[in-house]
């Protein structure tokens, strides 16, 4: 041991939760009767406005020029965006911006321009895909609009599908597609009526629905249009954009990812685990920090001292998703399908990985002892687990109760790369820890002592250095979860199979928040109980390291 026990603590203070707590534009910048307003424009102006021209609605996809400070302020952006629009109105084929424009927000931005959002309507109803944004310069004058408006005239529609009508049609519509799923895994939510463009031409109203399939091989957000007047599917899209990416890793090694595609920049973003998303500090401490892009699929992170890091956070996050999912049917912390949240590049030389009641956060480590944290799936599932934890038992973070919310994230972190090869399957952190070039644990949970960590009741350590030594303790609890797998000469082994399941049924179904050793011998006893089998060895091993007495 090179380092000290103490020091090796707060390393250990380390995995630590710190806290529980479309279209071809049509270069001629005139189009036949609509160049009037523009000449009346430029004349008003004195200044050259341009115009390029949606080729199939013919209105403007941008116009450009500048009027005189019109807008006194942001919150005044929206009123002037819409006299000048009533000025322009010929040009956009519009009749009243009144009534065909809803204010969808005003913001003012570094540069200190302030662009204003307006959707499109006609009477009360959205028309889908009609959007306009003014901007206006720091001086108050119309710059720019652009967007895209669609000429809707005098149409007279009406509805003769309710909207449970439009969800029944999209569901089934769904269920022709996918129809390996159960019929129970459809979700519709309530059906929205808009005004939809089959073509420009031909404007039909219709019933914009969301279809959830909640399948775990292939889940997807189907946005089905239903025609509000005779049920037919006009259109249907899933709404889950992911990229089968990959990229290199802290320790060189290539990985597959599931990325996004936004507009021309990939993301670590994975729509089919919930939205999770990995994020970049870039070395300082604001969370959740920067998106993490790339031009290419197959590239990312790949420059710095710690290259790599958002890979190896990125795809360990998703294998921690999928452990949860596959084995305990649980999707994301909240077993709702949340994505969960991961930000690394944190900090400076940061020693350190942990949860802070929202996202994970990983370190870049100092490069000599440590590594990259996020590169360790040990470690990624630890922090992942203390989130299913906060969404369930929530354990507090101090005591008895603090150390078994810490025995909980090892033993799940150990269950999660067990039989996987990646590192040795008792051991947490080994992978990344590697004190004078020799792979080191943090902790131990077959071996104790191997750290100076407590393997019994009888050596538990009153401090109040950590919260009460909640990492030095758990030990004591982790290692009855390895007894209770392995077995030894006293307990019989229940391999990882069963006794994972009944860990997590403990956490979930038994745990509270300050749930001391006992409650956990308690509730790992009856979770055994439900599951059907167990309990013996379960007893064995909670005896075995003095947390029951026989
Ligand atoms: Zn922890």
């Amino acid at each position: 041991m090179t380092r000290s026990f103490r020091s090796l603590a707060s390393v250990l203070g380390a995995l630590v939760l710190l806290a529980l707590a479309g279209c071809n534009p049509d270069e001629s910048t005139t189009d036949g009767g609509n160049s009037d307003p523009l000449a009346s424009l430029e004349q008003e102006t004195g200044q050259t406005w341009t115009v390029r021209w949606h080729a199939d609605v013919h209105t403007p996809a941008l116009l450009a020029g500048r009027t005189a400070p019109i807008a006194a302020s942001p919150q005044d952006a929206e009123r002037a965006g819409r006299a000048f629009l009533l000025k322009v109105h010929a040009l956009y084929q519009m009749s009243s911006p009144d009534d065909e424009l809803a204010a969808a927000g005003a913001d003012t931005d570094e540069l200190g321009m302030t662009h204003a959002r307006f959707t499109q309507k006609k009477g009360k109803l959205p028309v889908w895909g009609g959007d306009l944004i003014v901007h206006f310069d720091s001086d108050g004058a119309l710059v720019q609009i652009n967007g895209r408006y669609l000429p809707v005239g005098d149409l007279m529609l009406a509805a003769t599908k309710s909207p449970d009508e439009a969800a029944v049609a999209a569901v089934l519509d769904a269920r022709a597609l996918r129809p390996e799923v159960d019929a129970a895994k459809f979700d519709s939510h309530v059906p929205e009526l808009l005004i939809y463009p089959v073509t420009p031409d031909q404007l039909k109203l219709a019933f914009r629905v969301e279809v959830e399939v909640n399948d775990l091989v292939q889940p997807m957000l189907l946005e089905t249009f239903v025609d509000a007047t005779d049920g037919a599917i006009l259109h249907r899209s899933n709404l889950y954009d992911t990229v089968d990416g990959s990229g290199v890793g802290v320790f060189g090694d290539r990985k597959p990812l599931t990325v996004a595609l936004k507009g021309k920049s990939y993301l670590l973003e994975d729509a089919s685990r919930g939205g999770l998303k990995t994020y970049s500090a870039a070395g300082r401490s604001t969370l959740p920090g920067g998106e993490v892009k790339s031009t290419s699929p197959l590239h990312w992170d790949e420059t710095g001292d710690a290259a790599g890091a958002a890979v190896d956070a990125h795809a360990n996050v998703a294998k921690a998703w999928d452990y949860y999912l596959k084995v305990h049917g649980r999707a994301g912390w909240d077993g709702k399908g949340t994505g969960p949240h991961a930000t690394v590049h944190f900090g400076s030389q940061y020693d350190n990985a942990f949860f802070n009641g929202k996202q994970l956060v990983f370190g870049d480590g100092d490069g000599d002892a440590f590594s990259p944290l996020s590169a360790a799936l040990d470690v990624v599932a630890h922090e992942y687990t203390h989130g299913v934890t906060a969404f369930t038992a929530k354990l507090a973070n101090e005591g008895q109760s603090g150390a078994l919310n810490e025995a909980i994230s090892d033993i799940f972190g150990c269950f999660v790369t067990y039989g996987s090869g990646n590192g040795s399957d008792w051991q947490v952190g080994e992978t990344i820890y590697h004190p004078n070039g020799r792979g080191q644990a943090m902790r131990d949970l077959q071996r104790p002592h191997a750290t100076a960590n407590p393997a019994t009741m009888a050596e538990y350590q009153d401090t109040t250095d950590d919260q009460g030594g909640v990492h030095l303790n758990s030990t004591i609890v982790s290692h009855a979860a390895y007894l209770m797998t392995e077995g030894d000469g006293h307990v019989a082994p229940l391999g990882p199979t069963a006794a994972q399941k009944i860990w997590y049924r403990a956490l979930t179904r038994y745990l509270t928040s300050r749930a001391t050793f006992l409650d956990a011998a308690d509730a790992t006893l009856r979770a055994a109980h439900d599951l059907g089998g167990g309990e013996a060895s379960v007893r064995a091993a909670w005896v075995a390291v003095g947390v029951l007495s026989e």
